[in-house]
């Protein structure tokens, strides 16, 4: 076996720890374990593997849905497919060969190594079992609140959170708390400081989310809390979104398993949280984990391993009291927590963003189909703006009728030497997950289209409707402290001021609707770089363009304007052009400069107007991909949350596997889904023209967009002709049918 060595100086190589030569007996308990547990992990998957033949065919197909990465613990570390039942085989073998035999009680061994091998191959098995669960075999992965394996669209819709650091990092919670409380305040507590919380096993007869559910806690990857499985086999769930983000977002390959060893361990921060008793089981759990960085804090009394002098920290620390227990685990993982102070009676943090608010619920709604409503940010003289005032016109929430719908306004004056106008709507847009991040207040819809909720709890815990106005003010300057001096905010809670403030609102809305829809590339000497993902994708730039926003659909060219004033020193930079290198692909010799600076020396040239030659790179945040159709002579595009197949032969998730991780792939590219509507969009290789399918959904949402941009590109009918799976999902049908309505792209010069 040496794709994971057992040599411990490998092993320290990898993750640059080093083991204290301890007691003798101490870390040997830890190695017994762990070795007996593996031990039991490989039975269990041998006879579930066995049961598993008698009763089908050895070619059945097996995965986790929607991944293009198979079994992607075992996948990323060893490069191994397991496709089908008989590529089981393969793991269970060399899983048996790398588990130890329990280390006797007097000799002394270098244990850690042999330790890891055990911890991995426990990885590999409990990524086996729980395999089998989605064809019958064990107990369903999925069942009650219990969700299972997490597809590709959630790990990268979630990665991105971890890109951009709003997520610091997951805590994997093995067990269950003492009692009901004590798990709910150890999940309140981890949601305020925006960790994921992974569950899975148990201990003391419970399971973790079993707690949180009898404690009227809503979970789901919305509010972060994600109950994987009651088997301590589910935390293979964790591990395996570790991976794939190293894959997805950091580009490294499946097989190079230094590489991913070194990624989780560099950028990935997590860590374990052992509730109750640890039996061997989860000691196997717990040494795969040391092999990823992720360290194991324990409630009981087990035995520790502790760092010397060179190393980053402990692996295992043991009696901790729950109290204690996430301030030690982020202080040993060296995690970064920032949180916001606001003024608020009620939770906050982004935990809170997901959480819906039923009818039942409900204390008052504001806004919405029923009742005007409107947000609206803008900037005034300093003189005019008194920092902190918050005044509420019209009824506070105590006076109003529980159960009622009531027009709503939000006006926010700013003033500071570095705002601009062109920054109202970026601060306005804030607004979205300002609102939602208190605990109990649902926030949809922006502008005038605002439907907001509040919930009777949040009521009861003592929020008022002037509470919106000190999130706002708080938010405002630790979010834009750069730009802001004053903050004040004016909330309208009845008629006619809110009418009157939707009018004036409306009139405003259109001034910069049309002061942005006029950017253009040409018209700048400055564009913006982005390079916030460059913490999973390490030679990954985003340029930014007054007709290109960022591939995540995030940051427009406004908005990185915006964020090199409030930081000058951050992710977004400007960039000058320079001079023209070519017109129609988009080059410029500035930007070539800063993305080979940028890129570690790794890109050399991109077209910013082309998918054909030297296209962006692309991270893994994309919302979109577009990738060629040779025999259409055109492209195709599909979007995140289309799972179906797509007649480039891959769906979005393998299609996603091949253009991420900063590298440039001719025929492919990642992009933003209103980049399509941009007269950039492909401008060098026949622009909106080649759009030859998409799917259903997303040809619908854009509908807008794209009859216009299609118009204005002189195809009016150009919409109507795009296919989408209705047509099929087929090239030679998708060709067909092109040909059939006369689509522009047969008519365009040949790609190639
Ligand atoms: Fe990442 Fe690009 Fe979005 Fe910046 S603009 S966050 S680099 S995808
Ligand atoms: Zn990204």
């Amino acid at each position: 076996m040496n794709q994971v060595t057992t040599d411990i100086e490998a092993h320290l190589a990898v993750t640059g720890t080093a083991v204290r030569r301890q007691p003798e007996g101490i870390r040997r308990t830890v190695a017994g374990g762990a070795a007996r547990g593996a031990q039991a992990y490989l039975e269990l998957a041998e006879s579930r593997y066995a049961e598993a033949l008698a009763s089908m065919d050895a070619a059945t197909i097996v995965e986790f849905p929607n991944t293009a990465y198979y079994l992607p613990v075992i996948h990323s570390i060893t490069g191994h497919k397991v496709e089908k039942l008989e590529d089981m085989r393969w793991v269970l073998d060399k899983a048996a060969a790398m588990i130890p035999a329990a280390p006797a009680e007097k000799l002394w061994l270098p244990y850690l190594g042999a330790t890891l091998d055990a911890g991995m191959a426990a990885l590999w098995l409990a990524e086996i079992i729980e395999a089998l669960k989605y064809v019958g075999i064990g107990v369903p992965a999925v069942q009650g609140f219990w969700l299972g394996a997490a597809d590709d669209v959630i790990m990268r819709a979630r990665g991105v959170e971890f890109v951009d650091g709003s997520a610091p990092g997951f805590a994997a919670v093995t067990g269950g708390a003492p009692d009901v409380e004590t798990a709910v305040a150890l999940a309140r507590e981890m949601q305020q400081k925006s960790l994921y919380v992974f569950i899975a096993g148990q201990s003391r007869g419970h399971t973790f989310a079993g707690q949180l559910h009898e404690g009227g806690i809503e979970m789901g990857w919305e509010t972060r809390l994600v109950p994987f499985s009651p088997e301590i086999f589910g935390h293979v769930y964790s591990i395996g979104f570790a991976v794939r983000a190293a894959m997805a977002f950091g580009g490294v390959k499946p097989g190079d398993y230094k590489g991913i060893l070194r990624y989780n361990k560099d950028r990935v921060f997590a860590f374990v949280l052992a509730l109750g008793e640890v039996d061997d089981l989860k000691y196997a759990a717990a040494a795969g984990a040391i092999n990823f960085g992720f360290p194991t804090i324990a409630e009981t009394d087990i035995p520790q391993i502790l760092p010397t002098g060179i190393c980053t920290y402990e692996h295992v620390v043991s009696n901790v009291p729950c109290v204690d227990i996430v301030a030690k685990a982020i202080e040993v993982r060296g995690l970064k927590i920032v949180v916001t102070e606001v003024p608020v009676p009620v939770a906050y943090g982004p935990a809170f963003e997901g959480e819906r608010i039923r009818k039942e619920d409900l204390y008052v709604e504001m806004a919405g189909p029923k009742a005007a409503g409107a947000e609206l940010t803008v900037m005034l003289d300093s003189a005019e703006v008194e920092d902190g005032r918050v005044t509420v016109v019209g009824p506070e929430i105590d006076e109003v009728e529980p159960g009622s719908t009531i027009p709503f306004g939000v006006l926010i004056e700013v003033s500071g030497r570095k705002m601009q106008k062109d920054f109202e709507p970026i601060l306005e847009r804030q607004l979205h997950h300002f609102l939602n991040e208190a605990e109990g207040y649902l926030h949809v819809g922006q502008r005038d289209i605002i439907w907001e909720r509040i919930a009777k709890k949040a009521v009861d815990a003592g929020f008022r409707f002037e509470h919106v106005g000190k999130i706002v003010h708080a938010r405002y300057h630790s979010d834009f402290g750069g730009i802001l001096d004053k903050v004040q905010v004016t909330i309208y809670t009845r008629e006619p001021e809110v009418s009157d403030l939707v009018a004036r609102a409306q009139s405003l809305y259109r001034e910069r609707d049309e002061r942005i829809g006029s950017l253009t590339d040409e018209a700048v000497d400055t564009f913006y770089s982005c390079t916030l993902c460059q913490s999973f994708a390490p030679n990954h730039v985003c340029v930014i363009t007054p007709e290109r926003s960022g591939l995540c659909g995030a940051y427009n060219w406004l908005d990185g304007k915006a964020a090199y004033e409030i930081n000058p020193t951050g992710p977004n930079q400007p960039l000058f052009k320079g001079y023209t290198v070519d017109d129609a692909k988009g080059q410029w010799a500035g930007i070539n400069t800063f993305v080979y600076n940028s890129s570690h020396n790794y890109i050399e040239r991109v077209n910013a107007y082309s998918i054909m030659e030297d296209p962006m790179t692309s991270c893994g945040c994309f919302e979109a991909i577009t990738a060629i159709l040779p025999m259409c002579n055109g492209v195709m595009t599909v979007d995140r949350d289309h799972p179906g197949m797509t007649p480039s032969g891959m769906k979005f998730s393998t299609l996603a596997g091949s253009v991420g991780g900063g590298v440039q792939t001719p025929g492919f590219m990642g992009h933003s889904k209103r980049f399509m509507s941009s007269k950039k969009f492909l401008y060098a290789d026949g622009g909106i023209a080649r759009l030859a399918w998409m799917p259903k959904k997303l040809k619908e949402e854009m509908r807008e967009l794209l009859v216009a941009a299609a118009e204005a590109a002189g195809y009016p009918d150009l919409f109507d002709k795009i296919a989408t799976e209705d047509v099929g999902v087929e090239e030679e049908v998708v060709m067909n049918y092109l040909a059939e309505v006369g689509h522009p792209a047969l008519e365009l010069d040949p790609l190639f």
